[in-house]
């Protein structure tokens, strides 16, 4: 499948809306990365797409990344580690429940703007949005 299969142009726009959505509720930062296949383990992967991003550059190390490959339906969460420090390791559950939830319905677009606005939910909870926010990462949706 494509990448333009799997999301189309319009439903890109969507969920960079939702990426500002979840933003206006959290000084986190979230991005999303999407590919084909991923190579390797999973979450080893994801942090090298992590770094890639050059994510870590955030006032409050709390940027988040949403990593998912489509052929070999891949989903990994990575939080830097401002969040890590302060979060229960079950923190993203609820977040991967949301986007797998939809995914399994051949919602994909649904399941990343829901998994997004979640996981915004559950950043407010440690890093409440600041009145003097700047966008310290890029909004756009990263393709491998
Ligand atoms: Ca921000
Ligand atoms: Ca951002």
């Amino acid at each position: 499948m494509k990448v333009s299969e799997f999301i189309t142009p319009e439903d890109e726009k969507e969920i960079v809306e939702a990426i500002k959505e979840a933003e206006l509720n959290t000084s986190g930062e979230i991005r999303l990365h999407i590919e084909h296949t991923c190579t390797g383990d999973r979450l080893d992967h994801a942090l090298e797409i992590f770094e890639q991003l050059e994510m870590h550059k955030t006032e409050l190390s709390n940027g988040v990344l949403i990593y998912v490959s489509i052929d070999d339906h891949q989903l990994a969460i990575i939080g830097d580690k401002g969040i890590n420090d302060v979060v229960p390791k079950d923190f993203w559950e609820s977040t991967k429940d949301e986007i797998i939830s939809q995914f399994k319905k051949g919602h994909y677009k649904q399941g990343l703007i829901n998994g997004i606005l979640e996981a915004g939910k559950q950043l407010k909870q440690h890093f409440p949005y600041q009145s003097d926010d700047t966008d310290e990462l890029d909004n756009e949706i990263s393709k491998g």
